[in-house]
């Protein structure tokens, strides 16, 4: 067969164009096809208007929190049109990165249409048929929107829509405790808005439940209404939107966001009818990212498991390197961190606690505990909330959970610990700049080993040298 790429992928989002800009880079001849914006969810509906309006949310909370340390700031007066404007300015800012010319520089044939799979290795897109013998899907998620009677019936928010909105929401009802709905909850009440969120279960259900429980109490304290249930049915019309639970609770807002999780897109480009497997949400594919189809993979969003940017990043990369030098990668999430970016914000890598004791048993596996309280940068910046937790097993570090002031930045440490290019005695024995926040990493390593190195051991070889000295000095 005569084929007129080395790859297709198809999806410029995160996954597709790391994946497609990392080809073309080793000189391959590549087509890349997004059929609606480039640099997907993460840049157009995800990450970057999320961190936005986080932005402008913090600046509002700074402005009203009463403490000011001799400084005295207007209370905040939030003008809806300029927090959209932010949003959409951050989003402009760095669309040029993602852009269709910016990949046809790196040398890509980039096509803005609607692919299908047609075979094994052929794509169809414009009324062309290319064809490559290694085909990329990365086609990312949508919303899940849950079966809840009277849904249909009503106007509702999803991320899709949220960063759109032209006025304010009076009263935020957000079906679903999760990542966005945690993050927008705290945003929106922050800027002004009441906000009430349903969830049936524990918010933040992938976290540590003590850094989940602090983020959970400061935003109680700031006015978001936690109701537990599960949306049962909805009804009302514009600007008046009710929510019965399945636990009997009542609750009427102006707009409803909901945020209960991602469905993989995975129907309507030709995956059913070339037969490649599905799984409970996303296509099936190996360490590798092969679908059953082994030419084809899929990766990021779309297909089973963790869905992150960095991780469709990772994705792409591993992707590219195997397609052009031909030599097998592999994915390993054991050092795979995550963050949640409330404030407190929350920073996950690894195991928590609780699966650690599941996996290893109670007695197999120490966990130390250090909180912000004695960090002297936090308590000089008046932001103690928070803990750092190291899950251990002997010396090895199994996971590590931050909660604090951007606890995202502190968690590389244990990347390194995890992956096993560093490892705790080396952490806490490094010389960290004064007062930084990260000097708690190294107070929590040097944990670790606080009870060998003032041990009986040592103790009884420092007695002899002391001995020595007294003797022949
Ligand atoms: C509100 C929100 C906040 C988030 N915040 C974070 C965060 O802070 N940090 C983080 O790591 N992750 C975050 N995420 C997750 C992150 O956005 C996703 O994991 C990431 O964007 C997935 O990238 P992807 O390339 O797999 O898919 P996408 O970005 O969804 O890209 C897929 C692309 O494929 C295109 N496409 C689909 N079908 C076809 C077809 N048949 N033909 C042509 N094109 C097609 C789509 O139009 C889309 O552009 C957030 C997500 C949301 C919703």
């Amino acid at each position: 067969m005569k084929f007129t790429h080395d790859a297709i992928v198809i999806g410029g989002g995160a996954a597709g164009l790391t994946a497609a800009g990392g080809c073309a880079l080793f000189g391959l001849k590549v087509a890349l096809i997004e059929g609606n914006k480039m640099g997907g969810e993460c840049l157009n509906n995800g990450c970057v208007p999320s961190k936005a309006i986080i932005t402008a949310a913090k600046r509002a909370q700074e402005a009203r929190e009463e403490k000011r340390y001799g400084v005295q700031l207007a209370a905040p007066k939030v003008e809806w049109a300029g927090v959209h404007k932010h949003i959409h300015d951050a989003i402009a800012h760095i669309e040029p990165h993602d852009s269709k010319e910016t990949f046809e520089e790196m040398g890509c044939e980039v096509i803005m249409d609607y692919a299908k799979v047609t075979g094994k290795h052929t794509v169809e897109v414009g009324g062309r048929v290319l064809s490559a013998p290694r085909i990329v899907i990365a086609t990312g998620s949508e919303p899940f929107v849950p079966p809840i009677d009277g849904l249909d019936g009503v106007p509702y928010l999803t991320n899709e829509n949220l960063f759109d909105l032209t006025e304010q929401p009076e009263h935020l009802v957000i079906i679903g405790g999760g990542v966005i709905g945690m993050e927008m909850a705290q945003s929106f009440r922050r800027l002004g808005s009441e906000v009430t969120v349903i969830e049936p279960g524990k918010p933040m259900g992938r976290d540590d439940r003590e850094s989940v429980q602090v983020v959970v109490d400061v935003m109680k304290d700031e006015g978001v209404r936690f109701v537990e249930g599960k949306g049962q049915k909805v009804e009302g019309s514009e600007g008046n939107i009710t929510v019965h639970t399945d636990g009997g609770d009542t609750v009427t807002g102006s707009h409803l966001l909901i945020a209960v999780g991602r469905s993989a897109r995975v129907s309507g480009y030709g995956l059913e009818e070339l037969g490649i497997e599905l799984g409970r949400n996303g296509i099936k594919v190996d360490a590798r990212r092969r679908t059953s189809v082994k030419n084809i993979y899929a990766i990021g969003d779309c297909r089973e498991g963790p869905r992150l940017t960095h991780v469709s990043g990772y994705e792409g990369s591993n992707v590219a390197l195997e397609i052009t030098t031909g030599l097998p990668t592999k994915v390993d999430w054991k050092a795979l961190p995550w963050c949640t970016y409330t404030e407190p914000e929350v920073a996950q890598i690894g195991m928590t606690d609780e699966e650690a004791r599941e996996k290893f048993g109670n007695d197999n596996i120490t966990v130390i505990k250090e909180g912000f309280d004695h960090n002297e940068r936090a308590i000089a910046e008046d932001s103690t909330k928070g803990h750092l937790k190291v899950i251990l097993k002997g010396k090895k570090v199994l996971g590590a959970s931050i909660c604090g002031k951007n606890a995202g930045e502190l968690l590389l440490p244990f990347t390194q610990s995890i992956t096993g290019k560093s490892n705790t005695f080396a952490l806490g024995s490094a010389i960290i700049s004064y007062p930084t926040r990260s000097e708690i990493l190294k107070a929590a390593a040097f944990s670790a080993w606080e009870p060998t190195v003032f041990g009986s051991l040592p103790k009884k070889y420092a007695a002899f040298v002391a001995k020595m000295r007294r003797t022949f000095n």
